[in-house]
Parts: C-alpha cells; structure tokens; sequence
C-alpha cells in the first residue's frame, strides 16, 4: 500500500494487486488492534532496534524515516499520539484507521485495486520484468513491487509466495524462521506457574554459557514455557539451531536487590514467622504460585521451619531468586510468530532503490527482505520506509 501510494504520486498507471479479499488484514491485527505503526525515536535508535541487515536499510529510512511516516499519515488525516517507549499509534486506537488513511491515499490517487489475485508467476524477458499472472489471467507490467510479507499469522493470508517467486526467478533466499515468538520448555514447572507475569525482571539469555540477549521489562509463563514482550525480544536473537543445545533464559527475580540486600531482606521477612515453614515465608518476596517452584529448584524441603533454615539453605534460596533458570528447547512457530526472519537475501537488492539487481524492473519491499526487528513500530517503519523507496524508484524509471 505504502509502494503504490508513492509510486502513484508520479505515475498513473499503479495497479495493486492482493491475494485477500480486502487490503491490510495483517495491519488489522497489529499492537493488538492499535497498530503501533512507528517509533518516534532518533536515527541511532532505530538502528539499534534492527535485527538482520540494518546497514541495507540506512538508503531507505533516510529517504523516508519515522517522521515522513508520521507526516505521511497526518497528511490522510490520521491522528497519532506517542506513548510510552515512543511507540506511535492513531489517536482513536483503531488499527482499522490505518488502513483506511492508506486507502484512502490510494483512491485520490487513482490506485486501481485487485483484490482476490493471486500472484502466481512473473514473466521477464532479455532480464526485465514484462509481465505477470496473478489467479490465471496474464497481465503486462513493466515494472512491478513485490511486497508480500512474511508467513506468519497465515489467517491473515501469509504464504511462502514470497520464497516460492524468488526460487523459481533464481534468486537468493535466507531460510524462513520464526521470530519475535514466544518460547517452548522442557521444564514441567512453567505450566505450573502458567498466566503469572512478571514487572521489573531482568532476563539473560545464553546459549551455551554465552549471552547472547539481555532485558528488563515484563514477561510471562504459559502452559507451554515462556512469553511477553522480554521473551519476544529475546528471540530475535536466536538461531534455530541453538534451540535445545544449552539455551537457558536466567531470570532475576529482584534485580534491584545485591544477593547481600536480598539475603538481609529474607533474613528481615524470616524473622517475623520463624516458626512457619519455609512455603510460609515468602508470601512478601515472591508471587505465591513462584514460591513452590523457588524452594524445590533451591533443593529445599518447603515444610522445613524457618527458625532451622541453614546459612546455605538462605544462600541457595537467594542464588535461585536471582538467577531461575529455564530451558528453552523451542518457538511457538509461524503461527504465533510476529514476524518472520530471513526472506530474499539483501545481496540481490539495490539498497538505494530497492530494485533487484538481476532483474530490472523488480523491485522489493517489507517483510519478505531479510530484515527484521524488534517491537515498538520498528517492523512497520521498515515496511513503510522500504515500500516509499521501491514505489518511488519504480515510478522515476
Ligand atoms: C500479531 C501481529 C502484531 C504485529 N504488530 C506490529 C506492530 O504493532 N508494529 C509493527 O511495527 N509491526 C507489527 N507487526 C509486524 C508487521 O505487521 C509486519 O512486519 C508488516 O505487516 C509487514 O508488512 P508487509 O507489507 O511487508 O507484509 P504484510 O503486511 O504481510 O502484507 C503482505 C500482503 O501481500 C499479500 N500477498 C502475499 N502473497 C501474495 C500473492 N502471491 N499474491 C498477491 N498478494 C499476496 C498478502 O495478502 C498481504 O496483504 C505485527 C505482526 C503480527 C503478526
């Protein structure tokens, strides 16, 4: 949508062409229903919340950056407001208004719109595109934006097109994989645990003994292992083949607290109940469905007295509290996975117009590149900054 919009400003003749019955079913289910459609942060910033390949992406942003998009969507009459984190959405919270400000773009450019087609293959003759088929029908083209995401959330009508196209015109691909995911473990006591969430924990994550991502913020147990937003974040920063290989998340329960401050706290909390038992004493330090978990993972009996716990038994409760350990064997999958890693490799892209670089007239944009990043507006900024640069280019040639 953004493509042909930019690509309509000095072109008259865009067509756009989409598989599903109506335009942006995956913009629709964005920031749960708000769309979080940018970051209102500075350049470095940006650039430190991308993932895979931020260098391929210094042309476009520059060429239409978080500001643009926010001009370019006040410019259709949508509202916006910035909350925390710099997370932009539209005033009325309605991701629905989006789609609307896009489409609305597009009509007073005189986009025509094809819903229901299905590209299905791409005709190039002497290295140019020439043409196109989408559900049967052949169609002539001479330039032509691939923008067709990634195969998440296939309800929203992802598909592998995007892989399927790039093979079969001979390009290089980066093998799908699922990110911003929740994440799968072995260890039985998460289900235990399951809808509990946790404020203010700082996560690490290691693989073999080696950080390889490490946050503060809000993250959740679930039936199956571990979510929110800390978890998300964390595995974009996950290659599959480390999944069950000694990837373990540390979790600090009270990171604001030195196991000194933590031990003389418990030692504070014990002395007020020093002849309950230890599943007893907890109740002001722990979250009461964590406190069970915390004892048997210390390797402490939860029915032993305060008054007889030892030094070493405070010492083991303490080294659990800031350092509980999950095992993570593996991800949720596309279906519940924000977005999708990998895509048409960047070596066959142009960075400063987006168009490929074997095929003239081809262009790409959005998630099907491999490039990916964190939340916050970030992904949608990367779609919008991609998108103008590849209608713009295609529209200049
Ligand atoms: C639950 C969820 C919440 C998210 N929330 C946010 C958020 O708040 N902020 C953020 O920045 N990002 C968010 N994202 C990520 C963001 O939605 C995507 O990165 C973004 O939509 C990518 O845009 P795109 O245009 O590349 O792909 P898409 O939005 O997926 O659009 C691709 C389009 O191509 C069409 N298509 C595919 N194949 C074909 C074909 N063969 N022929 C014709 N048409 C085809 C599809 O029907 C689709 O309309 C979220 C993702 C999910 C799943």
């Amino acid at each position: 949508m953004m493509a042909a919009a930019a690509a309509s400003e000095k072109c008259d003749d865009v067509v756009l062409i989409d598989k599903n019955e109506k335009l942006g079913k995956k913009l629709y289910i964005t920031g749960k229903g708000r769309c979080n459609l940018t970051n209102a942060c500075d350049a470095d910033v940006f650039f430190d919340n991308l993932i895979t390949n931020p260098k391929f992406l210094f042309s476009s942003f520059y060429g239409f950056d978080n500001r643009a998009a926010m001009d370019f969507f006040e410019s259709c009459g949508l509202f916006l407001k910035t909350e925390r984190g710099n997370r932009v959405f539209p005033v009325s919270d309605h991701s629905s208004d989006v789609i609307k400000a896009l489409k609305l773009r597009l009509e007073h450019n005189n986009v025509r719109i094809l819903n229901d087609r299905r590209l299905e293959d791409i005709k190039i003759l002497d290295g140019r595109v020439c043409g196109l088929t989408a559900s049967g029908e052949y169609m002539k083209a001479d330039r032509l934006i691939l923008a067709l995401g990634g195969v998440s959330y296939k309800g929203t009508g992802a598909t592998d097109d995007a892989f399927r196209l790039a093979k079969s015109l001979g390009l290089k691909t980066v093998p799908a994989q699922p990110s911003l995911v929740p994440l799968t473990s072995p260890d039985k006591w998460t289900a235990q645990v399951s809808g509990l969430s946790l404020k203010n924990v700082s996560v690490r994550l290691e693989y073999r003994k080696k950080e390889i991502f490490e946050g503060f913020g809000e993250m959740l147990f679930t039936h199956f292992g571990v979510s929110g937003p800390l978890i998300l974040s964390a595995s974009s920063y996950i290659k599959e083949q480390m999944y069950g290989d000694g990837l373990v998340l540390h979790i600090d329960l009270k990171d604001a607290l030195t196991h000194k401050q933590l031990d003389e706290r418990i030692l504070r909390d014990f002395s007020g109940s020093m002849n309950k038992h230890l599943i007893n004493s907890l109740d002001r330090l722990l979250p009461s469905g964590l406190i069970p978990v915390v004892i048997e993972l210390a390797g402490l009996d939860p029915h032993k007295r305060v008054n007889g716990i030892t030094r070493a038994e405070r010492e083991a409760l303490v080294d659990t509290i800031k350092d509980l350990r999950v095992s993570i064997n593996g991800n949720r999958g596309f279906d519940e996975a924000i977005i999708t890693r990998g895509g048409i490799s960047v070596k066959e892209v142009d960075p400063s117009t987006m168009e490929c670089r074997k095929i003239k007239g081809l262009y790409f944009a959005g998630e099907m590149l491999d490039v990916d990043a964190l939340t916050g507006g970030f992904n949608l900024q990367i779609a919008w900054s991609t998108g103008h640069l590849a209608g713009v280019s295609a529209a200049k040639e």
